[in-house]
């Protein structure tokens, strides 16, 4: 019984591998490599010159560049620490420099965003954000008079935007940018870009939680899976069939501390200058453009439920699934 049984398993393995060269079927293509503090991984299941994925590495790499609040040598890192050398205001309280197209794009995004989601969103919540230390085994809360303060210096309707000298301007000299709820969707897209121009037709690029989901896998949509929040990496709760589409998720789980029974999370109210503490612990938003995806994510989750449901209900070609602080499991707009 049991060899017949194992028997059985040989010849289904030996027909699927005949199937898959029959249908002829590439090996999977995987790069990988750590960029904006996290693994990015891109993966073709067509014939994609391997040259043409590791490029995509050389831009993430380019990105980082640009949009890191961390690196010294990144352009906003300057923008953030007001570099004079990069200045050209005449008014010593505002700060106003030519920037890169690709961060011109961004912020034009971000303050979009930031206003349609009545700044659930918000890219000026640099100062708040720098409270919070994830990263450190000390776990310190910080006082609500820093919180007030740093608060008091994150209003978006700070940073202008001149797309005649195509320069960004600051009106709040202690005001800064922080990209990290929307950068990584940005580059997935330009990273989809890249691959569609160079041939690709069947590839997945992932940043951490942004996932772009090229053309089908062989054929077939791809299953993406909603990590079970606070479970094992892999482990699931549903997922989503999709093809040609990003799928990007926000989850409280993924960096967070905790003091007396109470976690701080990553994903900050704007209203408040706290970890949100919404009946939401994880949003995934499905919708064509990554830099949205992201967006929403991370504003969804922020709006909580009801007002999160109704948000996403209102727009075209995008759909959502939410986990609520039970682990229940809401699809919209699918
Ligand atoms: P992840 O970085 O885990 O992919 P998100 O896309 O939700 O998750 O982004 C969270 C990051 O966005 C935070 O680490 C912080 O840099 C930034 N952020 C936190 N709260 C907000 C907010 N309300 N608006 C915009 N960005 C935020
Ligand atoms: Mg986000």
């Amino acid at each position: 019984m049991k060899t017949t049984g194992m028997l059985k398993i040989a010849i289904l393995i030996f027909s699927m591998t005949v199937l898959l060269s029959m249908s002829g079927c590439n090996e999977p293509t995987t790069v990988s490599g750590l960029y904006f503090d996290t693994l990015i991984t891109i993966t073709a299941y067509d014939n994609t010159n391997p040259q043409v994925l590791e490029s995509c590495l050389n831009m993430c790499a380019e990105y980082e560049l640009i949009f890191s609040k961390t690196n010294p040598a990144s352009e906003l890192y300057r923008i953030n620490s007001r570099d004079d050398s990069i200045n050209i205001s005449k008014d010593s309280t505002v700060f106003t420099a030519v920037i890169s197209n690709d961060l011109y794009e961004l912020l034009d995004c971000s303050l979009q965003l930031s206003q349609e989601t009545d700044n659930a969103f918000n890219p000026a919540l640099g100062q708040v954000i720098d409270l919070w230390d994830y990263k450190s085994t000390s776990c310190i809360v910080p006082d609500s008079t820093s919180v007030m303060k740093a608060l008091a210096h994150s209003n978006p309707d700070s940073i202008i935007l001149n797309p005649d000298t195509h320069t960004l301007t600051i009106t709040d000299p202690l005001l800064t940018i922080d990209l990290g709820g929307i950068a990584k969707g940005y580059v997935a897209d330009r990273l989809k870009e890249m691959l569609i121009q160079n041939g690709t037709i069947e590839a997945v690029i992932r940043l951490a939680g942004n996932i772009y989901c090229i053309g089908d896998k062989y054929g077939q949509s791809y299953k993406v899976g909603i990590q079970k929040p606070f479970s094992t990496r892999g482990e699931t709760l549903s997922s989503v069939n999709v093809s040609d589409t990003s799928v990007v998720t926000s989850g409280i789980y993924e960096r967070y501390f905790e003091v007396n029974n109470t976690i701080y999370h990553h994903i900050i109210d704007s209203h408040t200058g706290y970890p949100s503490q919404s009946d939401l612990i994880s949003v995934t938003i499905i919708c064509d453009e990554s830099v949205v995806a992201d967006a929403l994510s991370t504003a969804v989750l922020i709006m909580g439920k009801e007002k999160g449901i109704d948000y996403i209900d209102s727009l075209d070609n995008v759909s959502a699934v939410l986990v609520d602080s039970s682990q229940n499991v809401i699809n919209v707009g699918f």
